[in-house]
């Protein structure tokens, strides 16, 4: 079976289980293997669930206080067309600045702000969604919005330094740096403690400057100012991007080009290179994405189960444009791509069932059922 580990800590595959003399203690979550790593410096950058895994490495810490936060995806047109493309942030009447935000032709409510205790799975409870119903009501007094619309649902525990005395929704956003001995071994366990994806960069040279002094070393590379990923040679102007998709288009034709360059950035241009190298085909229970996409995310993406796909490499769930149809489509292309027999195929298509329908309030029993009576 599945390991439990790859429910609770999602896309994270090898985890920190302990620490002794031959260094940490690591456990494959998929195969349940086990092995130990040697080091000089462990850094523990596990976000919400640092004290968690400090604990297991033997050395207690409570430098978190994380308050969960959850989201609701609305499939609302009419509400989508009263944000007039406009991200709205604003203060609720709790002093909260919260968020109605249209994004990928749905619309974004959110969020909270709440303690979780982080042993347990953080979920959107029906009293959030009440929450979310009441914000968007302050905004859009003429809008109805119900339940039936809510295609995905959402929660995460931000990684907050602890906080005794402040209000959840006011504590510092501001990270630091812990320095503790190892313990069991010689060397030093650096904690990160907070931290946001707008200062992910400065963060990692911050603590990486810091593991190069414990080290003794200088730094001969610096990656500031470096484009990254699809970010590199991004067209910019609407004049560059007539240039990509001239340049790109020939093959798959402009629209998918273009379809590709939004979905990757310049990333496009490797999807593109690897769907043209063999015939390629329409999936049939998604028409947006093509049979060679999906093979391309499962052989670059680091895709372990089908939830990788379906919750982080794509926004299908997130649109709430999946369906049991669609799983077992992709179950079937991502198989001989990740070596999956028919057993481990059923078992990722029961897991992924499992984990929308317990984490995200999508019961895909009810959505293929109302599909096939609308058709
Ligand atoms: C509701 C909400 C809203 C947010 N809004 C914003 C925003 O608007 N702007 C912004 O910049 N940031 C925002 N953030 C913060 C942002 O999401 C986090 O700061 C960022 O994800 C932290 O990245 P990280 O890599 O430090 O931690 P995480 O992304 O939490 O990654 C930690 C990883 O450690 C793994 N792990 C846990 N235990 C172990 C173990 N023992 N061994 C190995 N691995 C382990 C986990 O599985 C996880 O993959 C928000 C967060 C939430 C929850």
């Amino acid at each position: 079976g599945l390991a439990a580990g790859a429910h609770a800590r999602s896309a994270n595959y090898i985890e920190a289980i302990g620490m002794d003399a031959a260094g940490v203690r690591l456990r494959n979550t998929v195969t349940g293997a086990e092995f130990s790593f040697e080091a000089d410096i462990v850094v523990n950058t596990s976000g919400p669930w640092t004290d968690l895994t400090n604990t297991a490495l033997g050395q207690t810490s409570t430098f978190m206080g994380g308050t969960k936060g959850s989201h609701i995806v609305l499939d609302n047109p009419e509400l989508l067309a009263a944000t007039g493309g406009r991200e709205i942030f604003f203060e609720h009447k709790d002093g909260r600045i919260v968020l109605i935000y249209p994004l990928a032709g749905r619309v974004l409510v959110g969020t909270t702000d709440l303690e979780h205790d982080m042993t347990q799975p953080a979920l959107c409870t029906e009293g959030e969604v009440d929450y979310f119903f009441d914000l968007v009501k302050h905004v859009f007094p003429d809008v109805a919005v119900n339940r039936s619309e809510i295609v995905f649902r959402f929660a995460g525990v931000r990684p907050l330094p602890r906080h005794d005395d402040e209000a959840p929704g006011f504590v510092s956003r501001d990270y630091r740096i812990e320095s503790r001995p190892l313990g069991a071994r010689p060397g030093t366990l650096l904690s990160l403690v907070g931290g946001k994806w707008t200062t992910f960069r400065a963060l990692a040279e911050h603590l990486s400057g810091d593991i190069l002094a414990l080290l003794g070393r200088t730094r001969v590379v610096s990656t500031a100012g470096l484009p990254i990923g699809g970010g590199r040679n991004f067209p910019a102007t609407d004049a560059a991007h007539r240039v990509w998709i001239a340049a790109n288009g020939d093959e798959v034709g402009a629209s998918r080009a273009d379809e590709l360059l939004t979905r990757y950035g310049t990333r496009a241009v490797d999807v593109i290179d690897f769907i043209t190298a063999e015939p390629d085909a329409v999936l049939q229970h998604h028409a947006d994405y093509s049979r060679r996409e999906i093979e391309f995310l499962a052989a670059t993406e680091s895709v372990v189960h089908l939830t990788d796909l379906v919750l982080r490499r794509t926004s299908m769930a997130f649109r709430g444009e999946l369906s049991l149809a669609l799983l077992e489509e992709l179950a079937g292309v991502l198989a001989p791509v990740l070596g999956w027999d028919s057993a481990r195929g059923a078992a990722e298509l029961d897991l992924a069932v499992d984990v929308l329908r317990d984490r995200h309030g999508v019961d895909l029993t009810t959505v293929d059922a109302a599909s096939a009576s609308r058709a």
